[in-house]
C-alpha cells in the first residue's frame, strides 16, 4: 500500500526502475510510513504483472507469496524483538529476552540466499528495517556484501536515524528521503482512518501521520492514566499495575509531559501539553516544590532511555509512580 503523500518518493523510485542501484536507503522521521513504502516497493519489484505507475498488482503468485510472507526471493532483516511482536500469538519463550539488534548472524544468513540463483528469475530483495538496529558487526558484514552483490540483488534499507549507519554504508546507497505530508493532506488521511480530533493528534505527533494515528489509538488509555495521576487518592502501585498492557515508553512520555506542565504552570503560569487539564494542573501544582518537580523531570528523562524494554515493567513503573506521588503530595523528591 502506498500512502498518498508517498507518491512523490514513489515517482522518484519508479523513474529509476530497471536501472536501480543495488542499494536504496529510505530516510525520514518516524511515523511517516517508510516501512510501508519500502515493503510496497519490494512487492512491486517482485510483482509479475505490475499495474499502472509500477504499483504491485496484488494478485499474481509473487504478490500472493509476498503478502503471505514467504516469497522465495525476499528476505526481511529485523530485530528478533520486532519479529516476536509480529508473531505475538505464538507461545514465545518468555524467559529469553529477544534481541533489539539486527545481529551479524542474520546478515550472514543472507549469504546462502545470495549464493543460489533466484527462484522466479526476477529481482532478489533484502529489506533491512530499521537499518540502524544493525550492531557494528552486522554493519561491517553488510558492508562487505554491499561491495559486490550478485546481479539483480537489491538491498532496501529503512532508517529514521541514518547517522547511526556507517558512512561507508550510506555512501553505497541511493538515498530516498521520505517527507511529511502537508498538514491538510495528513488531516484528510487521519479522518479517513476514523481518527477523532485529528488536528490535535497530528500536532502532538509533530506532523507525522502514522505516529498521530498510533497515539490516537491509545488516547483513551492516556486519559484514564492521567485522570488517575491527577487523583491524590489513587494508589501508585495499582496505577503501575494498570500500565501492564501499554508500551512503557508511551507511559513515560505521558508522565514527562504531565510533570513538565506541573512545573510550567507553577513557574510560568501556563500549560503546554495537557491543555484540556489546565485547571487541574494549576490546582495540583500550586503547593509543590519547583526543585522537586525539576528533579522528577530529570528522573523521567533518564527513565525514557530505559523504557524501550525495562527488565521488569511493573517495578519500573512502581518506582516512578511512587516518586511522582512523593513529589505531588509535597513530600519531596
Ligand atoms: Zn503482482
Amino acid at each position: 500500500m502506498i500512502l498518498k503523500w508517498q507518491m512523490a518518493a514513489w515517482e522518484v523510485i519508479s523513474a529509476h526502475r530497471g536501472k536501480l542501484p543495488h542499494a536504496l536507503l529510505m530516510i525520514g522521521r518516524p511515523g511517516l510510513g517508510k516501512s510501508l513504502l519500502a515493503s510496497s516497493l519490494a512487492q512491486a519489484l517482485l510483482c509479475e504483472a505490475p499495474a499502472g505507475r509500477g504499483l504491485p498488482c496484488g494478485a499474481c503468485p509473487a504478490c500472493t507469496w509476498f503478502l503471505q510472507g514467504n516469497h522465495p526471493d525476499f528476505r526481511l532483516l529485523q530485530p528478533e524483538s520486532m519479529a516476536a511482536e509480529a508473531a505475538e500469538d505464538t507461545p514465545a519463550r518468555k524467559d529469553k529476552k529477544k534481541s533489539e539488534q539486527i545481529r551479524i548472524e542474520q546478515v550472514r544468513a543472507t549469504e546462502g540466499f545470495l549464493a543460489v540463483g533466484t527462484h522466479r528469475g526476477g529481482a532478489r530483495i533484502i529489506l533491512i528495517d530499521p537499518a540502524e538496529a544493525m550492531n557494528p558487526a552486522a554493519q561491517s558484514a553488510l558492508l562487505k556484501n554491499l561491495e559486490e552483490p550478485p546481479p539483480g540483488t537489491l538491498y532496501l534499507l529503512v532508517s529514521s536515524r541514518p547517522q547511526r549507519l556507517l558512512q561507508t554504508i550510506r555512501s553505497r546507497c541511493m538515498v530516498i528521503p521520505v517527507a511529511a505530508p502537508a498538514a491538510a493532506e495528513a488531516l484528510q488521511w487521519l479522518e479517513s482512518e476514523g481518527i477523532k480530533d485529528a488536528g490535535e493528534a497530528l500536532a502532538a505527533a509533530a506532523g507525522a501521520p502514522l505516529a498521530a494515528r498510533a497515539a490516537a489509538e491509545v488516547e483513551p488509555a492516556r486519559r484514564e492514566f492521567l485522570n488517575r495521576l491527577a487523583d491524590p487518592a489513587a494508589d501508585p502501585l495499582a496505577l503501575a499495575q494498570s500500565c501492564d498492557k501499554i508500551e512503557p515508553a508511551l507511559v513515560v512520555g505521558w508522565m514527562q509531559r504531565w510533570v513538565y506542565d506541573l512545573l510550567s504552570a507553577q513557574t510560568a503560569g501556563r500549560v503546554r501539553y495537557n491543555v484540556s487539564a489546565q485547571r487541574a494542573i494549576e490546582k495540583i501544582s500550586r503547593p509543590l516544590d519547583a526543585a522537586a518537580l525539576t528533579g522528577l523531570l530529570l528522573r523521567l528523562g533518564a527513565a525514557r532511555a530505559l523504557a524501550q524494554h525495562p527488565l521488569n515493567p511493573r517495578l519500573f513503573f512502581e518506582d516512578l509512580l511512587l516518586d511522582y506521588r512523593a513529589v505531588a503530595s509535597g513530600k519531596g523528591a
